[in-house]
């Protein structure tokens, strides 16, 4: 895909997408529209259409943000050290169009022991079978 000016993700992206995609912010815990959805489906990045998680894979994590134990396909995250705020985290990004999504931690529930973090905010959710909202 082509790159976008930051100008164009300013136009591109809502401002709260904008602000977590572009500037790695974080939305605020249990006020986005994916941490509390159970329907099957899958979830794409909102900056590029990439897909990214789907619901078989998505668990309750008590965190507030939609988490995921694994990515709908490997090749198209991106995990990076992050060592910001004093923390060591793994960044995961797009791998498509190199949007920040929210951090990976090792202490899933599941047998894959991941826990993919991620701000609702960057993903668009397609119901099995529907189209995306
Ligand atoms: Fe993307």
């Amino acid at each position: 895909m082509k790159l976008k000016t930051d100008g164009e993700w300013r136009k591109a992206l809502d401002p709260q997408a904008y602000s977590v995609m572009r500037q790695k912010g974080t939305e605020m815990p249990f006020t986005g529209r994916h941490w509390d959805r159970h329907e099957d489906g899958d979830y794409f990045c909102i900056g590029c259409g990439a897909k990214l998680f789907s619901s078989g894979t998505k668990f309750g994590s008590g965190t507030g943000w939609p988490s995921f134990d694994s990515p709908a396909n490997k090749e198209n995250v991106k995990l990076l050290p992050d060592k910001s705020h004093g923390m060591e985290r793994t960044e995961v990004v797009c791998k498509n169009c190199g949007g920040h999504l929210g951090h990976l931690f090792n202490d899933g529930p599941t047998p894959t022991g991941a826990r993919y973090c991620i701000n609702s905010c960057t993903l668009a959710f397609r119901p099995k079978g529907k189209k995306k909202d």
